[in-house]
Order: structure tokens, then C-alpha cells, then sequence
């Protein structure tokens, strides 16, 4: 088995070794290697996870099958599974604390945060666990003589790729809803941040989870990644990050004959009218592009605001931006450090060709005294008015830069609003309620805020995009649906 230094110095202090969860075992990978986790505060490895291979992704989609066709987790009622889901809800808010400190580190992310998104993961084993047993067939009306019968039914083993930027919720938005339906599950999470999750793996079996129901393989997204998208015994797969793997696992989707869903991310607009309660606007969209970092894929990173109000507003929101105060995750500041040094130099990458480009920089927030060197931070940027063609008006940053733009008037916003190729969220601020319902059904995203932000939240409501933010819907009831499928049984009674 190879360890690497830092592994081994992680090894000394105590640190955390999690290890893959394959048919109710914890197991190193195959061949022994391992990754080490760094924390974004100061770069430092705290933890190490497996580098899974191919051979563990067959072993634990096996384990799935298994888990289903002869295990215990197969012959659980509806009811008896929302039970099990219901409980593991309660054992991560009994763990409440703990994963948040874990998630925290991490990702980087502030702990109010952090403390934030476990109460969401459990709330996905709440709602999905009360689900579980309220998702029914149908009868349908047929021909004289007939009964008509329609099942719904699990896709059988599905498989969950998720990403960095919320580790914990994901695990319950992904995991919750297709072990609702009764599927067997086997995940892959991100290598740069998934601790939390493989925290609530354990949790998962400590309240009696049968084995192979839940299973967790770790590693490199072009290994272990890969070989869970490709694998032939998976029945569905649901991906979460950038379109360039999400055309990836698509195409080996196709490959297998399976759906997916796709959730990649976006360039959400709020669109700020002249009559809108501007106390009210100022304080959300500031706090839409700092939280996480901006390294959220609802994140509202363009601000158009109508010319009229344009220059009042531009001041409000710049005293605003300039007391921002950016900090390691347990000073609990505003913002904390980007996950990677890969995803600081991208981020720096974009504000430093703004700033060629001419964008006008309209504040910058500081990076507070006494954080820890070594960390991946970057400082809130706020360009404006940013041209229509310039990139931070067009591509995902995936950093806290935002980028206000000025529009003419209503045909005007909804055609600048529309103009990416990303379409997951919308924000309209505007008192008018004729134009509240006019604009919300031009957006061409899946979830449109009136005079309202909520990056990211919402575990009850239906989510996901259009064009390149992907396709398919997580969240609320709609997740239900995409994890199971009909069958139809036509009874002749004569
Ligand atoms: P990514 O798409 O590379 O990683 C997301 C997940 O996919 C991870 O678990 C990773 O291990 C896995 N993966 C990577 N390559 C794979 C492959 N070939 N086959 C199967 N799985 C694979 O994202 P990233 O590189 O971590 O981030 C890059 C950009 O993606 C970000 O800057 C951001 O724009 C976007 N992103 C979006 C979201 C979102 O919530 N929509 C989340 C993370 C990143």
C-alpha cells in the first residue's frame, strides 16, 4: 500500500482514514492507494480517502444488484425503507456539530454555513424518508373486460456522481430520493471534498442499513468517476458538475442505453426593475454570489439592473460588497477560502482578464488579518456595468465575482436574461404583479425567485436547468419520479 508523506503525517496526528463502503464492508481500494484531503483554510491534509479503481466501482455496483435481488434491502416495504431514512436523518442532526466542523474543513466554507447544510442533508432523509411510502400506482379506465394496473417501480442501481461544492447536501439530495423508490445506490464522490458525506455513510449503517442498499467508492473522477458512468450493471445515472463531464456521462449513458439527469451548473441572472423594494434587493444579491465562495451552481453572478435606477443602486450595493470580509472556515466570516488552488487560479484567471478587458472594477472586499497562510482565497470582486459579450457576463466563474449589467426596459431585461447558454435559476425583483408573472414565464431556467434569492435552497421545491445547466429535475416530489419507472399490467377479466 502506498502512502503518501502527508498521508502519513495525517496518519500520526490522529487524522481520519475513510475507506470505500462496498456490500455493508469498509474496504481499501484495491490496490491500496490513497488520496490525501487538504483542507482550502491552509492547505493542509487532514484526511485521506481511497483512490478507487475500477475493480472496486464493479465490486460495489455488484453489491447494489445484490442488495436488491437477494439482500434484505430488496424485500423492505415502502414504509420500512422511510423508517431506515427517517433515521439517519435523526443521526445526522445528532451528529449535527461534528459533520459541520467536517464539511467546514473541508470545503472552507464559514461554519454558519456548514451548520447550515447539514440541517439540509438530514432534511433530505426527513422529507424522502416521509416520501417513501406515499408514491402510488395508478388503475387506468380500458377496455370492457380489462384492468389496467400501472406499478412504479425503482430503476434498480443507480449511480450518483456528485461535486465538491456542497459534499453533505448532496449526499442526501442525490442519495435520499432514489433509496426512497428503493433503489440500491453507489456513489462517487468528489475527490477534492467529500469527507462529511463518507461520515454519513458510517451513520447509514450504524442505524441499520442493509448491506450493498448504500454502497461509497471513492477516488479520481477519470478512474473511479468514469468507471461508475460506464459501468453496464447501472440503471440510471444522476451527475452533478462542469458540462464538459456532464457530456461525458451522457455519452456513456447512451452507450448503456440508461437516462441521467444533469445538473451542470449556470449564469443565473436577477434582474432588478426600477420600481423594487430596494432595501430588500440589495443585502440578496450581494449575499447570492459570497455565499460558498460563489462556488454554487445557482449562484446569481449577474445583477441586471434597469438604467433608470442604475447608478443609485450601483452605490448601494458597493458599500455593501467593500465590508465583506473573507476567512478560513472557523473565523466565520463572510466568505470563506475557493476549494483548490486549481479553482483559485481559475477564478483569478477571470477577474484578471476582466481587468484587461477594461471592465471597470467597482469593489473589492478584503482578505481579514490573521488568516492562515497557505489558504486558496480570493477576495469578492464587483464589475460594472460589464458589456453583454465580455466573458463575466457569459461563462461560470464559480467564484465570488459579480457582475452588474444594465438594461432599457422589460423586452430588454428578458432577452439579456436569456442570452447565455446556462439556464438554471432566475431572480426578478419588481413590485408590478402583472410583470412578476409576465417575466417568471419568459425565463428560460427551471426556477424562477420573485423578490427573492435562494441559492441552492429549497429541498421541497422541483430543481434544475435547461440548455447547458443540464436537464432533469432533483428536489421535491419530481426527484421521486426520476428515480423509479412505470409498469403497466393489463388483466384480462373477461
Ligand atoms: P467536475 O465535473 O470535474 O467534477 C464533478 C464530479 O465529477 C467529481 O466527483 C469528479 O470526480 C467527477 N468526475 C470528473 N471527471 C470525471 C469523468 N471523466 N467521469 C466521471 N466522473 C468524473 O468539476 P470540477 O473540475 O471539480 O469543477 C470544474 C467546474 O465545474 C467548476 O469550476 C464549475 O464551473 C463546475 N462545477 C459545477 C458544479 C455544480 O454544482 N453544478 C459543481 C462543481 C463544479
Amino acid at each position: 500500500m502506498s502512502v503518501s508523506s502527508a498521508a502519513r503525517k495525517v496518519a500520526e496526528q490522529g487524522a481520519v482514514g475513510f475507506q470505500n463502503l462496498v456490500g455493508g464492508r469498509w474496504q481499501p481500494a484495491s490496490d491500496g492507494r490513497t488520496l490525501d484531503m487538504v483542507s482550502p483554510s491552509d492547505g493542509e491534509a487532514f484526511a485521506t480517502i481511497a483512490r478507487g479503481t475500477k475493480q472496486d466501482v464493479d465490486a460495489a455496483v455488484k453489491a447494489a444488484r445484490q442488495a436488491l435481488d437477494e439482500g434484505a434491502w430488496g424485500k423492505l416495504t415502502a414504509v420500512e425503507r422511510g423508517r431506515l431514512m427517517m433515521k439517519l436523518g435523526e443521526a445526522i442532526l445528532a451528529h449535527h456539530e461534528e459533520l459541520a466542523q467536517l464539511e467546514a474543513r473541508d470545503c472552507g466554507k464559514p461554519m454558519k454555513q456548514a451548520r447550515a447544510d447539514i440541517t439540509a442533508a438530514a432534511r433530505y432523509f426527513e422529507f424522502y424518508g416521509a416520501a417513501a411510502d406515499k408514491v402510488h400506482g395508478e388503475t387506468i379506465p380500458f377496455l370492457d373486460g380489462y384492468m389496467v394496473t400501472i406499478l412504479r417501480e425503482p430503476k434498480g442501481v443507480t449511480g450518483h456522481i456528485i461535486p465538491w461544492n456542497y459534499p453533505a447536501q448532496m449526499f442526501g439530495r442525490s442519495l435520499a430520493p432514489a433509496l426512497a423508490m428503493g433503489n440500491a445506490v453507489v456513489m462517487k464522490p468528489a475527490e477534492d471534498a467529500c469527507v462529511a458525506p463518507m461520515r454519513m455513510a458510517q451513520l447509514a449503517q450504524d442505524v441499520g442499513f442493509p448491506p450493498g442498499a448504500l454502497n461509497v467508492v471513492t477516488g479520481l473522477g477519470e478512474e473511479a468517476g468514469a468507471a461508475l458512468a460506464s459501468h453496464p450493471g447501472i440503471s440510471f445515472m444522476s451527475f452533478t458538475g462542469s458540462p464538459e463531464v456532464g457530456t461525458l456521462v451522457q455519452k456513456a449513458a447512451a452507450e448503456n442505453h440508461i437516462g441521467c439527469t444533469l445538473e451542470l451548473g449556470g449564469k443565473s441572472p436577477q434582474i432588478v426593475f426600477e420600481d423594487a423594494d430596494f432595501d430588500a434587493v440589495v443585502p440578496v444579491v450581494v449575499n447570492a454570489i459570497v455565499q460558498n465562495g460563489g462556488q454554487t451552481c445557482s449562484a446569481g453572478s449577474r445583477v441586471l439592473v434597469q438604467k433608470s435606477i442604475h447608478d443609485r443602486f450601483v452605490t448601494a450595493v458597493k458599500a455593501r460588497f467593500s465590508l465583506l470580509r473573507v476567512g478560513s472556515h472557523a473565523m466565520d466570516l463572510d466568505c470563506g477560502p475557493l476549494i483548490s488552488a486549481n479553482q483559485k487560479k481559475r477564478v483569478l484567471g477571470f477577474i484578471e482578464q476582466a481587468k484587461k478587458d477594461g471592465v471597470p472594477v467597482l469593489a473589492e472586499a478584503q482578505v481579514a488579518d490573521g488568516t492562515p497562510a497557505g489558504g486558496f482565497y480570493v477576495a469578492p470582486v464587483l464589475f460594472g456595468p460589464v458589456p453583454r459579450d465580455n466573458a463575466l457576463a457569459c461563462e461560470e466563474v464559480f467564484g465570488p465575482v459579480l457582475s452588474i449589467i444594465p438594461f432599457e426596459d422589460e423586452a430588454d431585461a428578458i432577452k439579456l436574461a436569456n442570452s447565455t447558454d446556462y439556464g438554471l435559476v432566475a431572480g426578478i425583483w419588481t413590485r408590478d404583479g402583472g410583470r412578476q408573472m409576465r417575466v417568471a414565464k419568459k425565463m428560460h431556467c427551471g426556477q424562477v425567485f420573485v423578490n427573492g434569492y435562494g441559492a441552492g435552497g429549497g429541498i421541497e421545491l422541483p430543481f434544475g436547468g435547461v440548455k447547458k445547466s443540464g436537464h432533469g429535475r432533483e428536489k421535491g416530489m419530481e426527484a421521486l419520479h426520476e428515480f423509479s419507472q412505470t409498469k403497466t399490467i393489463v388483466f384480462k377479466h373477461g
